[in-house]
């Protein structure tokens, strides 16, 4: 199919609980359907089945302690029921997938250790496993439907000094358009294509993973490199809400959003779309709408450029825990010249990525954030021993850490 009479593409993410029963996925295949209907070309991007990531993480944890047939069996098992549920051959489909999955258990099992490397090839299983049955059942119901392996797709970005954490378990992939990936998508034989999230490869070919809800990054790199009509990102709540509506069930659904204020909210703690999966959207002014499979009537909440009121006021409040605090004291920084160069140099030189600052005659003190952050205890002591030829640090955490979001919150401060 040549490419200007190609139907434009919609890129439609589902999240672990989204995907994780037939219900959900009559629902995703009701809206593939209505996607077609519109004359867009939809591409599925699907997270692992809910607590299949946390499962295998608990299957290498088991692997490097000893034991770990029982995860692997408690993995396997609910593949193989949720492929009953969706009608589809679990053992069949997922035999090579499952043999994988032992393979790299035992070798974990013989050395008693992880590499960073071996984690994200465990880890993205979970994300083949959900996409090949998911595409085994949208084509028994009817649709043509291809299986597409989204490493082809997303290559994640080397970089010097990056550590084997960030490269191996929260990269980063370029995003820019890739005529060439839309049109070899174009050319699979498929009304639908299905394919992971938070799985790229790096530059020599292996496996990397996005971080922790990466899936809503991929469906959103790949929206902009196939300059998608949009990315819809469907979740277990009808959209973005004014605080979490499970802590807060006042919290209000918020209708219309601007990217930048997505992009705070998503930073400061709402788990509800990945603050990753902003700046592509943004960059590529490809529309992010915010849906809800067990309520697909609701229409969400909608992220562009813009959004309608300038005035000052509260959006939302979100909130982050096991956030580290590093408190850095001194009575020599006052009037100085370059100590908190010389101090950032320090977080630099671990490879730690800091979220707030906060500052006062004596005292300097960084939030760390877990999802942007190994925070390895060792990191952490180094760290400390480090910065103590400036002043005197301290780590101070677990701790959480409380936002309000909103446009011109400075101006409304007084009334707050
Ligand atoms: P998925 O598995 O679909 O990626 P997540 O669990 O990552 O879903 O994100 C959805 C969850 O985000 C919701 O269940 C909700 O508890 C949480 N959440 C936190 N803050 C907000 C918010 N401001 N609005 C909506 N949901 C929020
Ligand atoms: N399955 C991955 C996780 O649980 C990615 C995602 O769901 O977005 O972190
Ligand atoms: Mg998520």
């Amino acid at each position: 199919m040549s490419s200007d009479i190609m139907p434009r593409w919609v890129v439609l993410k589902f999240g672990g609980t989204s995907v994780s029963s037939r219900e959900r996925w009559d629902t995703i295949a009701s809206v593939v359907r209505e996607r077609l209907g519109e004359g867009l070309r939809p591409l599925v991007v699907c997270s692992a089945f809910g607590g299949v990531t946390n499962a295998l993480e608990g299957l290498l944890e088991g692997a490097m302690a000893g034991g770990f047939q029982q995860e692997l069996d408690e993995i396997r098992a609910m593949h193989i029921s949720l492929g009953e549920a969706l009608e589809v051959d679990a053992q069949a489909v997922l035999a090579e997938d499952l043999s994988a999955l032992g393979r790299l258990a035992t070798g974990v099992y013989m050395v008693g250790e992880a590499s960073p490397r071996i984690r994200a090839r465990m880890l993205s299983l979970g994300e083949i496993m959900s996409t090949r049955l998911g595409a085994a059942f949208l084509s028994k119901v009817g649709l043509m439907a291809a299986w597409a392996d989204a490493r082809d797709a997303l290559t994640s970005q080397g970089g010097l000094g990056l550590d084997a954490h960030r490269h191996y378990l929260s990269a980063t992939c370029d995003f820019a358009p890739d005529q060439a990936l839309s049109e070899r998508l174009g050319r699979l034989d498929a009304e639908v294509i299905v394919t992971q999230g938070f799985i790229a490869r790096d530059p020599a070919g292996e496996t990397v993973l996005l971080g922790r809800g990466g899936s809503d990054t991929s469906a959103s790199y790949l929206a902009a490199k196939l300059g998608a009509a949009r990315c819809e990102i469907w979740t277990d709540v009808p959209g973005l809400y004014t605080a979490n509506p499970r802590l807060v069930p006042e919290a209000r659904l918020i209708r219309a959003l601007d990217y930048r204020e997505a992009q705070e909210i998503a930073s400061t703690g709402a788990k509800v779309i990945h603050p990753r999966s902003v700046a592509p959207a943004l960059r590529h002014k490809i529309p992010l709408h915010v849906r809800s499979t067990p309520r697909p009537e609701v229409e969400g909440t909608v992220i562009t450029e813009g959004g309608q009121d300038q005035g000052a006021r509260v959006k939302a409040i979100s909130s982050k825990t096991g956030v580290t605090l590093v408190s850095m004291e001194t009575a020599g920084m006052w009037q100085q010249v370059g100590f908190l160069a010389d101090a950032f140099a320090q977080f630099k030189k671990h490879g730690l990525s800091i979220d707030l600052v906060s500052t006062s005659e004596m005292n300097v003190t960084v939030s760390l954030d877990p999802a942007a952050n190994a925070l390895e205890q060792e990191t952490l002591t180094a760290l400390v021993a480090d910065l103590s030829g400036l002043c005197q640090a301290r780590i101070i955490g677990p701790c959480a850490s409380v936002s309000l979001v909103g446009r011109n919150v400075r101006s409304v401060l007084p009334r707050l």
